[in-house]
């Protein structure tokens, strides 16, 4: 079994196409080896291995030993070096490397390979003892943290103390007798914590490491990030071995990240960090502020240090060649890492860049108008949920502010809320339902769970691909990073910025787009919808073949909804129409009414509203289908609860109030959502839903005969599980509709159809078919009906399932599709069995789930309804379902 690839410049075992068995970077390695770029040589251990590995109680599988071996020979012999070898040691780097990239997520070693004995033959080969010595202390501390799990303060004390003790400000200011002294200190603390030297063997050091990699897929912070991500835990990652090269071998050497286009706004600019003298986790750890790529960068920034396009212009006119070759290659945006050693030029990493969902715009529609790709690719290029940050604020620009802090833009969005200072403090309070803005020197892989929560983060230290800045990028939260005058006090309770103190709780605004901070709420805006966003959504549209409807029961909502491109109402619920505060008690009579008499004088008094509800929203819906659902409340939401609200019924209706204390009282169930809604109501009173048809078909005749447009109202009944329901309700809605049609001398195109949110409808879908001139997949019931699961209380224990993997995704989130799909499926072809015309939606919470969205593109629904805010979510995610 072949376990190891190798590659070199000018060669590779492997090509891009191979990510499922060498991960991202490997696979990418390979093919830029394979384009003759300058790739120092390694190898690849597969994924299979880690799937190996898990399997067989952390065993390494046969003859793996043996092929890592003969590779480092073979890596060896191109670079002219021994890996263990006195006088010409080869130093490799070990790094992770998933099947999709999980930033900062696993672990790293590099300058492998040196040992008292490997660093004098480096320094002596460089001719630079400084240098050598500078490598093994770094060696030191990132194995001993890595690997032998000692914390990374044991080491930053011993340097911090001895950089005081003789007044250094910068590293850089260190000779090779200072790190000779360090790494002396670092090699004691190691043997102090583990009471063991640290290892001179390079064979156990490599397969210390490796094991280390293997093993970091399975921490904490990789769980989470898979959990976020929705990457699965049986990919494993690669192991990615690779001859050292050195940025830090003196001011002709330098490390740095670039993208092929600015991963912010998507603008076709060259963009990126460096550092001179410096290696490659200097940049990504933020510990030393890095300098930009480009000229007009620094200028624009106001830096005094010169860009690399200035301190090194030969190795960046040859790293902007590369980088041409390699957007033309992939045809995409590259997030690349590369090292320059004595102002050579070497290539250490390429991947398709993560982008804010802007930028994912532009660059799609720029590189479809520069031909690189066709229409349809850049509809594929955009993640639909990312489209979420362009939906959100802005901040407005006339509303007054108080600046408190600048920094870097590093994702953009803007957002308030009140200050923290820890990750699992911004999850806690944001459980309890607050907004919170995590403020911290810097971000590291712990501190996940607790962006994710955050409604905003802010940094200290590190640039604009330090990983605040990426990972907040990732998720679409606003993020300001590098704000130098952020001072965090030690005992947590507040910061200081140029002079003022923001305690802990005080509310701050992020403007993640200008990367400042503002103290107090700031006013936001929402975002203008046109340019690159009208034109990609425009070629969504013209491959899209489902309708997308929303959700929405105001007229508010309604126009929101037509500004993000819905093309009607697929759910307008109209129990929400009735919690205004002068119809509540109206409702509360009629629920609470002891008769028939008693219920129509109530209803009486709801009609006219009903009416001028459904007549404002066909209004803005001008000719649009809008389905309107009859009443489905669960009955207590509406029950009154204090005296207060009983005496209010009580003076309203002429009841007496003790009576309607009793009848509230009777009308309590213990399981409301199972209890007496939906349909149910309607079967027991049929008024409420003869009013609600009249209001419906009263009102799309004035807006039919105001406006000149048809209107087709689509009358929906809730919650049915037996064919005889629907018959029993249509007949009346229809027998309402022909009397108001009557009355006005009208004609109305309607429809009468019903939700299939129980599973007994779906299983008899052929019956129901009968009447139900649509089906609208209700899934949220139709997903806590068939878990036997409540919508209402799953919250608290979904997420045990999530963490044991015994469910895979949230069923309230994206379709559970071996039951509820099942279920789905059936009702699909028994309701066309019956009717083969019947129209088909789906108006659950999954009807702006992009994997939902897909699966209901594969049974052939109609259209989908979703969120106002998530139409152009649903546009783009149908589209993409249908290519
Ligand atoms: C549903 O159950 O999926 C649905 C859309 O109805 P509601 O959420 O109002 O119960
Ligand atoms: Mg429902």
């Amino acid at each position: 079994m072949k376990w190891v690839y190798s590659f070199g410049e000018g060669s590779g075992e492997g090509d891009a196409s191979m990510k499922h068995l060498l991960g991202g970077k490997g696979a990418n390695l390979a093919e830029m080896a394979s384009l003759g770029l300058p790739v120092p040589p390694g190898f690849t251990i597969t994924t299979e291995v880690c799937t190996a590995f898990y399997d067989n109680d952390r065993q390494y599988p046969d003859g793996l030993k043996a092929q890592v071996a003969a590779a480092i020979a073979t890596v060896g012999a191109a670079v002219g070096r021994v890996f263990g070898d006195a006088d010409k040691p080869l130093l490799v780097s070990v790094r992770s490397g998933a099947r999709a990239s999980m930033p900062g997520m696993m672990d790293t070693v590099l300058n492998l390979g040196l040992t008292d004995e490997t660093v004098k033959g480096l320094a002596s080969l460089a001719g630079d003892e400084r240098f050598a010595y500078d490598s093994y202390r770094r060696f030191i501390q990132m194995y001993s943290n890595v690997v032998l799990e000692l914390d990374h303060h044991e080491f930053e004390d011993i340097l911090e103390t001895y950089k005081e003790e003789r007044d250094y400000f910068l590293d850089t200011e260190l000779s090779a007798d200072d790190w000779k002294s360090i790494v002396a200190s670092y090699k004691g603390v190691v043997e102090k914590v583990r009471g063991k030297p640290f290892p001179q063997d390079p064979t156990e050091q490599i397969w210390g490491a490796i094991g280390a990699v293997f093993g970091s897929w399975r921490n904490d912070r990789a769980e989470t990030y898979r959990r976020l991500h929705n990457i699965p835990e049986s990919w494993g990652t690669a192991v990615n071995v690779q001859a050292m090269v050195f940025g830090n071998m003196g001011d002709t050497s330098a490390t740095g990240v670039a993208f092929t286009r600015n991963p912010s706004t998507g603008e076709n600019e060259y963009y990126g960090e460096f550092l001179i003298n410096a290696q490659g986790e200097d940049v990504v750890a933020g510990i030393r502020t890095p300098q930009p790529l480009t000229k007009s960068a620094r200028e624009a920034m106001g830096e005094e240090d010169p860009s690399l396009e200035e301190a090194m212009p030969k190795a960046y006119g040859e790293l902007t060649a590369v980088f041409d070759k390699l957007e033309k290659h992939y045809r995409d945006m590259q997030d690349i890492e590369f090292t320059i050693q004595e102002n050579k030029l070497w290539m250490l990493q390429t991947r398709n860049g993560k982008r804010t969902a802007k930028a994912a715009m532009k660059i799609a529609v720029d590189l479809c108008q520069e031909g690189l790709i066709n229409r349809e690719e850049a509809v594929l290029r955009v993640e639909p949920g990312s489209l979420d940050q362009l939906l959100h604020p802005s901040l407005d620009p006339n509303a007054p502010r108080d600046l408190v802090l600048a920094g870097l833009p590093a994702s953009p969005g803007a957002a308030s809320g009140e200050v923290v200072f820890s990750a699992d403090e911004a999850e806690r309070l944001s459980q309890e339902g607050r907004k919170v803005i995590l403020v911290r020197v810097e971000t590291s892989p712990e501190d996940i769970h607790g962006m994710h929560a955050a409604q905003a983060i802010v940094t200290a230290r590190g640039g604009m691909t330090s990983h605040a800045a990426v990972v907040a990028r990732g998720m679409g939260r606003p993020c300001v990073c590098g704000a130098g005058d952020l001072k965090i006090d030690k005992s947590g309770a507040f910061f200081t910025a140029g002079g003022r103190q923001v305690n802990k709780g005080d509310c701050v605004t992020v403007d993640g787009s200008a990367g400042k901070v503002f103290f107090g709420e700031v006013a936001t805006m929402q975002p203008e919808l046109s340019g690159d966003f009208a034109t990609l959504m425009g070629w969504a549209d013209n491959v899209r073949r489902m309708a997308v409807r929303a959700n929405a029961d105001t007229p508010h909502d309604a126009q929101v909804a037509r500004n993000f491109g819905a093309q009607g109402i697929g759910l307008c619920r109209t129990e929400h129409m009735f919690f205004d505060a002068e119809r509540i008690v109206a409702v509360r009579e009629m629920i609470l009414a002891e008769d028939k008499a008693g219920r129509e004088a109530a209803l009486a008094k709801l009609l006219p509203m009903q009416r001028s509800d459904f007549e404002d929203i066909f209004r803005v819906m001008s000719g649009l289908p809008v389905t309107v659902r009859l009443l489905d409340p669960p009955l207590h939401e509406f029950l009154p609860h204090s005296d207060d609200e009983i005496e209010e019924v009580a003076k309203s209706s002429g009841m007496d109030a003790q009576k309607l204390k009793d009848r509230a009282h009777k009308l309590q169930e213990f399981n409301p959502m199972l209890g007496h809604r939906g349909c149910r109501l309607g079967v027991s009173y049929p008024e409420i839903y003869e009013m609600q048809a009249r209001a419906i078909v009263e009102a799309a005749c004035t807006i039919a005969e105001e406006t000149g447009e048809r209107v087709t109202p689509e009358i929906m009944v809730p919650l049915v599980a037996k064919s005889e329901e629907l018959s029993f309700l249509k007949k009346r809605i229809d027998d309402v509709a022909s009397a108001v049609l009557k009355e006005r001398n009208a004609t109305l195109d309607y429809l009468v159809g019903t939700m299939i949110e129980l599973p007994r409808a779906a299983l008899t879908a052929d019956e129901i078919a009968g009447d139900a001139e649509f089906f609208s997949f209700g899934t949220n019931d139709l997903t806590q009906t068939t878990f036997g699961l409540s919508r209402d209380d799953s919250a608290s224990f979904l997420p045990d399932y999530l963490r044991r993997n015994i469910l895979e995704r949230d069923p309230f989130v994206t379709i559970d599709t071996q039951g509820v799909g099942a279920l789905m499926e059936v009702a699909v072809e028994k309701g066309r069995k019956t009717r083969p015309q019947i129209k088909l939606g789906i108006c659950g919470e999954h009807g702006g789930d992009p994997d939902s969205i897909t699966f209901v593109e594969n049974l052939g629904l109609d259209y989908v309804s979703c969120s106002p805010y998530r139409a152009p979510i649903a546009r783009l995610a149908a589209a993409q379902a249908k290519l």
